[in-house]
């Protein structure tokens, strides 16, 4: 029995993660570009992650039957007042890139708690009539400068509780094993493997 997902992104990090995650348990994880399908920017702007990969997944679901995940991120800084959170993306985009956000939030935070959950919600749609939530908060700080070379996005700032060093600094099986998408993918896991869809 082999079960194929059909992934609604365009970040090839992303897709690289949910594909190592998910391979090993029988599942076949396509891209879109894996099957030439390009739906465009989809404005992403509800008011939950919920809502913004669900968005993400119901553009999606216009062109395949295929089950579908899409998942949507944010990084909660206790002293930013769980900023940048829901617009985790455009702070960066509109800021020039995100070595210029890290400066900002060093700046913003400098001396203040330094606490921070990274929250992952993925979505899964067309196996049962409505749309699946998968959710994960990974509680952990964030670092007073730049750390670890791998990764993408704000890994080189966010230190995980768990192992104690960013993102950045963990190779890539321990960033699965402990990050918050890693652990709703597990919960997406546990899902399907409860359903006899994968086993
Ligand atoms: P989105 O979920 O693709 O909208 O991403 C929101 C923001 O979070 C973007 O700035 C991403 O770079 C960042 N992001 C998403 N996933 C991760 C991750 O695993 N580590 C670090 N940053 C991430």
């Amino acid at each position: 029995m082999n079960f194929e997902l059909l992934v609604a992104t365009n970040n090839a990090h992303k897709l690289k993660e949910i594909r190592q995650i998910l391979s090993s348990h029988h599942i076949t994880v396509y891209g879109m570009k894996d099957l030439n399908i390009d739906i465009g920017e989809v404005e992403e702007n509800g008011n939950t992650y919920f809502d913004n990969a669900l968005i993400k997944a119901k553009a999606l679901q216009q062109v395949t039957k295929m089950p579908i995940i899409a998942d949507d991120t944010g990084l909660e800084i206790k002293s930013m007042n769980n900023e940048p959170g829901l617009y985790t993306a455009r702070f960066a985009e509109n800021l020039g890139g995100h070595q210029e956000a890290f400066k900002e939030i060093f700046k913003r935070i400098e001396g203040k708690d330094r606490s921070a959950t990274f929250v992952c919600d993925i979505v899964l749609l067309n196996v049962e009539d409505k749309p699946l939530k998968f959710e994960a908060r990974i509680e952990g700080k964030i670092a007073s400068s730049i750390s670890g070379e791998g990764g993408f996005g704000y890994d080189p700032i966010f230190i995980c509780n768990e192992l104690n060093k960013t993102y950045a600094s963990m190779s890539q099986e321990e960033k699965n094993r402990v990050s918050h998408r890693g652990k709703a993918l597990n919960k997406l896991l546990t899902y399907l493997k409860i359903n006899n869809l994968i086993y």
